[in-house]
């Protein structure tokens, strides 16, 4: 055939499953593989404009943010070009406008670029925003300008209202490429089959799933990619809730074993050295009543650092140990396993312990540790086990395995709560989390769990004064820092120092663009030794390169008052109890998220004293980064910090850093601003599977839903 002597692949018609390999070429795929993950067709149609803007509208100049890539649509206002000074070649600068505010973009020895950058062009140009003599500037900028002249005077108006998608773009791939890409591909895709039944479609004002896609790349007008984006966030949002409540009507279509408090809870209670506050009291009740519902418990418990979630928890493990029953308790890191550990142990008092047995089983055991820990697993001799991802190991077996704990949930995918579920016979499951979230966030991460709040904590914890250290503005406040450190430890406390890195290697690549590296944990505590005041003291370091045997040497010298600074990353993060520690310096704030830091801020003020947290950081004030240091510094509520967090996170992704990224982030959806729809889908949802419980009425629909749970699958073994 002709067709392939010439190579024409584009003859055929592509389908979401045709490779992007074969749709667009190496060069493009590769690129798009790496900065997105993509591989196919359909992947790459759910690659949504960011947003849109328009030939005629230039984007405000005012307030963008420096250090930040933007893509804007702008006009040239002048265009010269000079010598350089110091070295051979000449420079072009070039001014552009947004009719308010000028922004420089330079071009070093490309003068050609003139013909095109002629006062009165417009394009849209993208690049990362730097400081440039007093002003702004887009180094190492891209742009393409619109050519495309108005055709005549009556249709300029559309030409100049028709929007322009902004992708999320890279530095391989602007988004403008992206958007060539896109439209070489809808010019070839199949009709795209609407996974959505006729009836949902019309119940919800839906547009046809091939239109909607149609419309959002490549909408005539406004109001197409506003419909087009409603049609398409009610089809994340109903997929969604369908996988959850198929899993969820799954795992409690089995019952569970009915465990039901007695001698050994009343005892719990009695050995316990303190009164449980009312909030701990109502969740326990919540608790116990699931217990012994016959239905396996699925339930996150919420509450602020030190508000007391480990001792409902451990209760909850007596109960189910009462006749025989085990728990695991799963931890993000070594550290808070060996922690917890202790917790549980000093929780439940001597007696008590000798009866269950608690039991550590990390990746840190020697092999012989290790055999005699699965030993009193097996046989069921240990009716509490903390570990970490250790516990997953698929040789493990339990004899009796009846409740499972997460640990601060956001570290560990849905998946790998389901492995550790399978090591017995529907167990209940009980989430511990110290990020508060809202109702529809729950709903959208963990489908129906329920949800129980702690809000109260225990009398007699310390209020905690945070400060955000600005070193962009007052560069000498870095050494006020340490003589604050000083003056605490003067007192007798101890001081947390937090890195983003352990060294400059660990540093991510990013961060060696800027000007300011980044610090790392082996340098500030080598550069603290030789510190004037602080090189008198007792300077510990931790971190993730350390074998576990040392790391628990360290931590346990700091815990003891054998240490006075502990230079550490964020394995200290959760958990960590030290009530002499007063001070948490957190270097690098702006490279840690608001929850993070809410919670590494957890780790002082858990005694007597009074706890002080300061936030060091070289970012610039206006920007979003810097907005989300002052709201930490500005309350210690922690749902009020939850709620700040979602509303800066414009490119929001709840599902946390650990769940994002892939397949399985959300695209459209925010589940900040669309509970309503969330809700709406929901009810959708319950109505088709009370319909069809396997959907296999809905062919097209189960296809679809099946999908997203293999690509969590997938994301969750790409991780382990
Ligand atoms: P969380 O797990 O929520 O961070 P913990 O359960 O570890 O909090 O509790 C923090 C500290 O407070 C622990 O030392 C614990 O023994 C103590 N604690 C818990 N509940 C109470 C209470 N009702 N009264 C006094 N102290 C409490
Ligand atoms: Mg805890």
């Amino acid at each position: 055939m002709l067709w392939g002597v010439h190579g024409s692949v584009g003859k055929v018609a592509l389908t979401p499953d045709t490779p992007l390999v074969q749709a667009l070429g190496e060069r493009t795929d590769k690129a798009l593989k790496k900065a997105f993950g993509y591989t196919t067709v359909g992947d790459f149609l759910e690659h949504f404009p960011r947003r849109y803007a328009s030939r005629g509208e230039l984007t405000s100049l005012q307030g963008i943010p420096l250090g930040e890539s933007v893509s804007i649509v702008a006009e040239v206002v002048s265009c010269t070009e000079r010598p350089m000074r110091k070295r051979r070649g000449s420079l072009l600068e070039v001014e552009i406008t947004d009719g308010t505010g000028l922004i420089t973009i330079t071009f070093f020895n490309q003068a050609w670029r003139s013909r095109d950058l002629q006062p009165g062009a417009r394009g849209i140009f993208a690049g990362k925003v730097g400081a440039y003599r007093g002003g702004k500037q887009l180094s190492h900028p891209d742009y393409e300008l619109f050519d495309d002249q108005p055709p005549s005077e009556h249709e300029s108006k559309a030409w100049a209202e028709t929007p322009i998608p902004i992708y999320p773009a890279t530095a391989q791939m602007a988004s403008w490429q992206i958007q060539k890409a896109m439209a070489s591909v809808l010019s070839r895709v199949e009709k795209l089959e609407d996974p959505l039944p006729e009836v949902v479609r019309e119940n919800n004002a839906l547009l046809p799933y091939h239109q909607a896609i149609v419309q959002v790349h490549q909408p005539s007008a406004t109001g197409e990619w506003k419909a087009a984006r409603a049609t398409l966030r009610f089809h994340e949002a109903l997929l969604l809730q369908l996988a959850l409540l198929r899993q969820r009507d799954e795992m409690r279509s089995h019952g569970a074993t009915i465990r039901t408090a007695g001698a050994l809870t009343k005892r719990f209670h009695e050995a316990l050295p303190f009164t449980l506050t009312s909030d701990q009291e109502a969740v326990i009740t919540e608790i116990d009543n699931d217990l012994v519902s016959g239905i396996p418990m699925h339930r996150l418990v919420q509450g602020e650092v030190g508000s007391g979630k480990t001792v409902v928890a451990v209760r909850a493990t007596v109960q189910v140990a009462e006749d025989g029953g085990q728990t695991a308790l799963l931890a993000p890191t070594e550290v808070l396993a060996s922690q917890h550990l202790r917790s549980i142990v000093k929780t439940l008092g001597p007696d008590l312990a000798a009866d269950l047995v608690p039991t550590l089983l990390t990746g840190g055991l020697s092999a012989q540790e290790r055999k005699r820990a699965e030993l009193k697993v097996v046989s069921g001799q240990a009716r509490i086990v903390v570990g970490t991802h250790a516990l997953l190991n698929e040789k493990l077996a339990f004899h009796d395995l009846g409740l499972v704990v997460i640990d601060e949930q956001h570290r560990f995918g849905v998946g790998q709560r389901d492995v550790l579920r399978q090591k017995g016979t529907n167990p209940h499951v009980l989430i511990l989390t110290a990020t508060p979230i809202p109702r529809t966030v729950a709903m959208t991460v963990f489908g129906d769990v329920d949800v129980s709040t702690i809000r109260g904590v225990p009398e007699g914890r310390q209020p905690i004064s945070t400060h955000v250290v600005s070193l962009s503005e007052h560069p000498d406040w870095f050494g006020r820092v340490w003589s604050r450190a000083e003056e605490e430890i003067a007192q007798g406390r101890q001081v947390f120092v937090v890195c983003s890195a352990i060294d400059k290697a660990d540093a991510d690549p990013d961060a060696s663009e800027d000007d300011v590296p980044v610090t790392g944990v082996e340098e500030l505590a080598a550069q603290l030794r030789t510190h004037p005041q602080l090189g008198a003291r007792r300077i510990g370091i931790v971190h993730g390169r350390l074998d576990s045997d040392e790391k628990d040497r360290v931590m346990t010298q700091f815990q003891n008052g054998e240490l006075d600074v502990l230079v550490a990353t964020t394995v200290i993060e959760v958990g960590v109890d030290v009530p002499q520690a007063s001070t948490m310096i957190v270097m690098d704030a702006d490279r840690f998220g608001i929850s993070q830091l809410h919670q590494l801020r957890g780790r002082v003020g858990r005694g007597e004293l009074p706890g002080v947290c300061l936030l060091v950081t070289h970012v610039h004030p206006e920007t979003v980064a810097r907005q989300r240091l002052d709201a930490v510094a500005s309350t210690t509520d922690g749902f009020e910090l939850a709620r700040i967090d979602m509303e800066l996170r414009r490119e929001g992704d709840v599902l946390g850093s650990s769940q994002s990224g892939g397949r399985s982030g959300l695209k459209l959806l925010r589940v900040s601003t669309d509970g309503d729809l969330i809700e709406a889908a929901r009810h959708q949802a319950r109505d088709l599977l009370d319909d069809s419980a396997d959907l296999s009425q809905y062919p097209s629909l189960q296809r679809a839903v099946d999908e997203l749970l293999a690509g969590q699958e997938a994301d969750y073994l790409d991780r382990s």
